[in-house]
């Protein structure tokens, strides 16, 4: 539609998560108006991101050392591990201050429909975290929806013979939504009155 390097913007923004041809559209020529200084920031901003943020080679969470900060904070008890589906979820939660021990972030959750399977997930790695008998408790903080209850259920599964307290938050959080859209009220309470998982 549009010619050369033009086009090639339009196409990569595109290709972001929620970003349908319109909104690429109306991004690129923002970009085209913009005051260049503005521009170059968040180009290098982009880049840096790539160069510097890894991955917490304890839970996953986003981190600019080996290790994120909540693993790297002693005060964190040790004893209770949070599974959530995203590094998001993680900000979510510890907005609330209702949660003092550590996280495991999967990278995603269970769905067939998209050919995500467990071992597409840090699952071995939750595991792993497992096998020094530490931990005693797993809260389950995946999604309130299809995908997010599959991988509850399987991980619940999964655990249960491991003599582990599995515990999933508690209802009242948006049926069907994203962990993270949750208030911090909402959130909060569904942490305390978290409840026991049968597998
Ligand atoms: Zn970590």
């Amino acid at each position: 539609m549009y010619e050369g390097v033009v086009q090639d913007l339009i196409d990569e923004l595109g290709r972001l998560p929620g970003v349908g041809p319109k909104s690429a559209q109306r991004i690129a020529f923002h970009v085209l108006q913009a005051d260049p200084a503005d521009v170059r920031r968040l180009a290098q901003v982009l880049t840096e991101v790539k160069a510097r943020v890894r991955f917490c080679e304890v839970c996953g969470n986003v981190a600019e050392e080996e290790r994120c900060r909540v693993c790297r904070d002693p005060r964190r008890d040790t004893t209770v591990i949070c599974v959530v589906e995203e590094s998001k979820d993680v900000v979510a939660i510890e907005r609330t201050r209702e949660f003092r021990g550590r996280y495991h972030v999967l990278g995603g959750a269970i769905s067939p429909m998209e050919g995500v399977g467990p071992d597409d997930l840090r699952v071995k790695e939750l595991l792993g975290r497992l096998s020094d008998g530490e931990v005693t408790e797993i809260i389950i903080a995946t999604d309130p929806n299809l995908e997010g209850e599959a991988t509850a259920t399987y991980l619940a599964r999964l655990l249960h013979p491991l003599g582990l307290r599995v515990t999933r938050l508690a209802s009242g959080l948006p049926v069907g939504g994203d962990l993270e859209y949750a208030d911090e009220v909402t959130l909060g309470r569904a942490f305390v009155g978290r409840r026991s998982l049968d597998a």
